[in-house]
């Protein structure tokens, strides 16, 4: 793999966080390289389509919304919502607001985004293993469908979504027996119904009478839904929840793919033919993973509990601003949201992003510190491009000097530019 420059750093996980780390350090104009194992760009964002941004506005059901975050975020958000032809964010439920995207428009964008940067785009690459000398990585071992190589780097950022650095490295992690059930979207075309809330209703209707008919079906299928705000011109996308037990070592495995394919194939044929919201129907594409919603994250030098995300607890080295719910689905498919506040938020203190043993190593997105129950809120899309972004930046300073004021500096943004 011949680079032009040896990157200052490197970035593993192109997903949202891996996004706006690398877009933060080559900011600071730096020389990154972002690697993803998977073939598309955008991690869970795009490969499960997740289909809306959550954790960007305070939650607030009279008033218009308030976004938090980097000017960075907000800059995205306003590109986002231009690709979708809307103002503002759409309102989902309490006080919630998302913005919905398309997955095609938002590859296309982060691509666009990575080339204007000039950041070094690396997919099909998978981080194999971690040269560690004197409490700093030196360098990354890579494998792609071609070679194996190694990249010698000055920082790294673990944006994988599941402590891939720290396990390769044998630092300590957090994990769970089992994690939140996962889902598989699809998205059909041919609906006749035009106004989202009646097709979800009709879906939802449908699937209990399948349910009752066809007694093999899992009965995670009950909770069934359309992808807010991605009802057009008779496409939508339906996300359902699997009826498996996510665990650190299913995820390793192809098998859930391959089932939740299997599954969406026989609902959707079953739901064809029930006289309801898709009859008439065509499955167009089922999307390329289930999403994972959760696995095992790096422990940093602080841990993110659930008594700060509900409490609302405030740090004065807070560098992402929480503001979405405690989101939690269980095996039978019900979602459980844990609220606080309206127009209340929690701080992500810098410690959740600082690992304790490797003075270069950084944490962003799905992977902060974080308790299973506190990254229930953390791992919005929202809060990842704040917590990616932070870890880009702090991966660019060279001593602790520089890092004490870069926190600074991190902070006085989110507080000063609310709203
Ligand atoms: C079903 C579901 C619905 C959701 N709904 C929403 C929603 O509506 N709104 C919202 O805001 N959030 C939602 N989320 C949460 C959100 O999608 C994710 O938490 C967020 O996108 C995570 O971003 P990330 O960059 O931290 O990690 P990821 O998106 O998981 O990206 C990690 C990347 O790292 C790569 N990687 C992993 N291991 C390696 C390796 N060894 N080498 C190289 N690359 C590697 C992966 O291929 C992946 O691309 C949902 C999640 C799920 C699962």
């Amino acid at each position: 793999m011949a680079l032009k420059n040896l990157p200052d750093v490197v970035v593993v996980g192109g997903g949202m966080s891996g996004f706006a780390a690398a877009m933060a350090a080559a900011g600071d104009g730096r020389n990154v390289v972002v690697v993803d194992k998977s073939p598309i760009i955008g991690g869970n964002a795009t490969n499960a389509n997740v289909g809306t941004i959550c954790g960007a506005y305070y939650r607030a059901a009279t008033q218009l919304p308030i976004a938090v975050g980097y000017d960075f975020c907000k800059g995205f958000y306003k590109k986002a919502m231009q690709l979708q032809g809307l103002e503002s964010p759409i309102k989902y439920h309490n006080g919630l607001w998302v913005i919905p995207y398309d997955w095609a428009q938002l590859q296309t964008l982060l691509n666009t985004e990575f080339a204007k940067a000039g950041i070094t785009y690396l997919p099909r690459t998978q981080v194999t293993g971690v040269n560690i000398d004197n409490n700093s990585i030196e360098s990354l071992s890579l494998e792609n469908e071609e070679h194996q190589f190694t990249m010698v780097t000055k920082a790294v950022v673990d944006c994988s979504g599941s402590a891939v650095i720290s396990r390769l490295a044998g630092l300590a992690t957090l994990t769970s027996a089992q994690y939140q059930a996962a889902s598989q979207v699809f998205r059909v075309s041919g609906v006749t119904v035009s106004n989202e809330f009646t097709f979800d209703m009709a879906l939802k209707r449908s699937t209990a009478r399948i349910l009752v008919q066809y007694t093999d079906l899992p009965k995670c299928f009950a909770t069934i839904s359309v992808v807010p705000g991605s009802l057009r011109q008779g496409v939508a996308d339906i996300k359902v929840v699997l009826p498996y037990a996510i665990t650190d070592e299913s995820i390793l495995g192809e098998l859930i793919t391959e089932q939740a394919e299997r599954w969406v194939n026989i609902l959707f044929n079953r739901l064809e033919k029930d006289d309801g919201a898709l009859s008439g129907a065509h499955l167009d594409l089922i999307y390329p993973s289930p999403g994972i919603r959760v696995v095992q994250r790096a422990k940093g030098m602080v841990v993110l509990e659930e008594y700060d995300v509900l409490n609302c607890l405030k740090t004065d080295d807070e560098i992402a601003i929480g503001v979405w719910p405690i989101e939690e689905w269980g095996s039978d498919g019900r979602v459980k949201m844990d609220y606080f506040a309206e127009n209340e938020s929690y701080s992500i203190p810098v410690g959740c992003l600082l690992s304790t043993e490797i003075n270069n190593l950084f944490l962003g997105g799905k992977n902060i510190s974080a308790t299973t129950r506190a990254i229930g809120s953390a791992r919005v899309i929202g809060t990842c491009l704040q917590t990616g972004y932070a870890a880009g930046k702090l991966a660019v300073c060279t001593n602790d000097e520089q890092r004490t004021k870069c926190i600074i500096e991190l902070n006085k943004e989110l507080r000063a530019k609310l709203g």
